[in-house]
């Protein structure tokens, strides 16, 4: 989460918090762990593209494991998924139109998630775009979002369009503001260096981009990120803002007239950035 910013019930938090914590794996990815409210010890796991991490993290905190929760199809995400299944006999659930091992319940938009024992209850939200059949966890205040929203940032194009894309950005800023936002990519210091490139007036995300640089400095995480923060800092929640629509239409050397346009902009831009050394640690961001 970013600096205090003023009290108001709409930013106030959650009132009943979930315990959620990290397991990394590979170079950059993070495995949430949900831990039940009603049976402690027991958690449900998000997109364990891994299982080794997992199983250690399981048996060092002596944690159950009560279920397995996917966002989407690739291997990163589901790549452990039958290896925890021949140590935990436990309920998978994934998106209906993509192909997830384990016989997954299938989920699309509208349905619910519901895990009785373990007190947790979910939304299930149609998101595609950065795969065709995207989903989202929505409940307990918080959101397991995939690769679709990062913070300061947002998933690539790999199977679905633009409009889909920008529909479901749009649709994720629709929660209350307090949601905590668990994304599985710590891209958090790099989006940062494009955000700041697109809206370098932006004085919440220079503020963030500090509290992130103290966060990686100390091996943190930065994540969860708010939806409140993502609102204030990343320009893919920001399409309609005047300052990230006059930034792409530069970018793009003409008029843009609709959302769609600027994200479009935007994530070709995006696609071909790549920030500098003095970018990522730092120094000419925060010079005020
Ligand atoms: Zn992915
Ligand atoms: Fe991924």
């Amino acid at each position: 989460m970013v600096t205090p910013q003023t009290a108001s019930p709409r930013n106030a938090p959650p009132a009943v918090g979930l315990r959620v914590t990290p397991v990394s794996a590979f170079a950059d990815n993070y495995i949430w762990l949900i831990h039940a409210p009603n049976l402690p010890k027991w958690v449900v796991a998000v997109d364990p593209g891994d299982a080794k991490p997992v199983l250690k993290t399981l048996r060092d905190q002596q944690l159950q494991l009560g279920g397995i929760f996917i966002t989407h199809h690739h291997a990163d995400h589901v790549g452990g998924v039958l290896e925890l299944l021949n140590h935990y006999d436990v309920p998978v659930f994934g998106p209906a139109t993509e192909t997830i091992p384990g016989h997954p319940q299938r989920l699309a938009d509208g349905h619910k998630v519901t895990l009785i024992e373990l007190g947790l209850e979910f939304d299930v939200l149609d998101i595609p775009g950065h795969t065709a059949g995207h989903i989202a966890y929505l409940g307990h205040g918080s959101l397991f979002c995939g690769d679709t929203l990062f913070s300061a940032g947002c998933g690539r194009l790999f199977e679905g369009t633009a409009e889909q894309m920008t529909a479901s950005l749009a649709r994720l800023s629709t929660p209350p503001e307090h949601t905590q936002v668990y994304c599985t990519h710590e891209y958090t210091i790099s989006n940062l260096c494009f955000a700041l490139t697109v809206e370098p007036d932006n004085q919440a995300t220079r503020h963030y981009f500090q509290h992130a640089q103290a966060l990686r400095s100390q091996g943190q995480p930065t994540l969860p990120s708010s939806l409140k923060t993502e609102l204030q800092i990343n320009p893919f929640m920001r399409l309609n803002q005047p300052s990230i629509k006059d930034a792409a239409a530069k970018h793009a050397e003409k008029a843009l007239d609709s959302a769609v346009d600027v994200f479009t902009v935007l994530r070709t831009w995006k696609d071909h950035f790549t920030p500098s050394p003095a970018q990522m640690s730092a120094g000419q961001w925060i010079t005020d």
